[in-house]
């Protein structure tokens, strides 16, 4: 991200906020010299994320992409399998089923942007049957193992209906919770839970343009105990016994350095204030925009939820708006926004792919521009953006 920016105009789309105590504890971690992979910090963040997500155990690692790489392998997904899994996010969420060998079948949104539970449903009722040992793809003839879902932009994806047909049929249940550590249920099911701990495992993105960040670094929650020491051991080099280096299985060196986590301990201190923050500057765009000049401003799922309303959409509605010529004219103007992701299945690697139910995803990818979100954004910038999207 462009926060190096020297133009003082210039409104970047999302930049970290270091108004906490990060130099106070990355100082620590320094004069320390415990700045590697060794040192308290790091289990201190685990611990402080474990608390705030209300989770046993949490286990750190360097990025997300690592984060979701482990809860692969900790969820037993191997070579031929398939993993229902968005077409409508970043590649960082499908990428890790191909290291593992697997294959994803690419399913696509509803209006929350997340993968659509009602598609998943026809999905896996009218393409796929149970055998003994699994489900199978009937097309391919693969054993579909789990379900990958992705909190997009912060919201909450439908985690009743997707835990139901986990539940039903047999499969593993993966959230991609890299954009929405703090989005949780106020009601229903899942009252108090956390996006990322209601599936078998989950993982949480600390990077530079997540809500809160180390840099880079990712965190992995599971509800199965076992899983998560799994994932540690992985991230570790699978090393057995300390002295004698002893390796049981393929590890990685996964692990998040002591001066990642004591960024990320003075980010969490401000987590719930970043959370407001971003709440206020969501309402007033939406107050400001909605309805005005064939603008939509598109709402997270506010109904038994607390997003953590990560990244603004702004939907097109009027077709004599062009994405890409406005990205360009805001840019123009020092305004940094950016359209969502490519879908993945159009992706160079993912071409041959099963993509199933994708009018809605299709149509989201053309019409919208993320607005600038920083935490750091103030009410007279906000103002400034939205003043010039009037004009436009
Ligand atoms: C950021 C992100 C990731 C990857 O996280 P990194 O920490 O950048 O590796 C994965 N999935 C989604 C949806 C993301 O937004």
């Amino acid at each position: 991200m462009a926060n190096s920016n020297n133009n003082e105009h210039f409104i970047p789309l999302s930049v970290p906020n270091f108004a906490g105590r990060e130099k106070e504890y990355v100082s620590e971690a320094v004069v320390s010299e415990w700045v590697s992979t060794g040192g308290s910090k790091v289990t201190e963040f685990e611990n402080a994320v474990a608390a705030y997500t209300g989770m046993p155990r949490a286990v750190a690692c360097n990025s997300g992409t690592s984060g979701l790489h482990l809860a692969l392998m900790a969820a037993g997904i191997g070579r031929g399998d398939e993993v229902l899994a968005p077409t409508l996010t970043f590649i960082a969420a499908v990428n890790p089923i191909r290291y593992v060998g697997a294959e994803p079948v690419f399913i696509g949104c509803d209006d929350s942007l997340c993968m659509s539970p009602a598609a998943t449903q026809e999905f896996l009722r009218t393409r796929c049957e149970k055998r003994p040992g699994g489900v199978y793809n009937r097309a391919s003839g693969a054993r579909v193992a789990a379900i990958l879902v992705v909190h997009v932009f912060g919201n909450m994806a439908g985690m009743p209906a997707f835990a139901a047909l986990a539940n039903e049929w047999g499969l593993a249940l993966i959230e991609d919770a890299t954009e929405a550590l703090g989005t949780k249920y106020t009601s229903g099911p899942f009252a108090g839970k956390m996006a990322g701990t209601i599936g078998d495992v989950g993982a949480y993105s600390f990077n530079g343009n997540k809500i809160i960040t180390t840099g880079a670094g990712g965190m992995l929650v599971s509800n199965h105990p076992d899983w998560a020491e799994h994932a540690k051991h992985l991230s570790t080099q699978a090393k057995a016994d300390e002295l004698q280096f002893l390796h049981d299985e393929i590890g990685y060196n996964y692990r998040m350095t002591n001066l990642q986590a004591a960024l990320g301990l003075a980010q969490l201190e401000q987590l719930e204030g970043f959370i407001a923050h971003k709440h206020a500057r969501w309402q007033q765009y939406k107050t400001a925009l909605d309805g005005k000049n064939g603008y939509r401003i598109l709402d997270f799922q506010e109904d038994g939820v607390r997003s953590n309303k990560w990244f603004y959409s702004l939907y097109l509605e009027d077709p004599r708006h062009d994405r890409d010529t406005m990205i360009a004219a805001l840019k123009a103007r020092d305004i940094q926004t950016r359209p969502v992701w490519a879908l993945i299945h159009e992706q160079a690697d993912y071409g041959k792919n099963e993509a199933y139910a994708l009018e809605k995803a299709l149509d989201y990818r053309a019409r919208i521009i993320n607005l600038p979100c920083s935490t750091n954004l103030s009410e007279e910038d906000c103002q400034r953006v939205i003043d010039t999207l009037l004009a436009l």
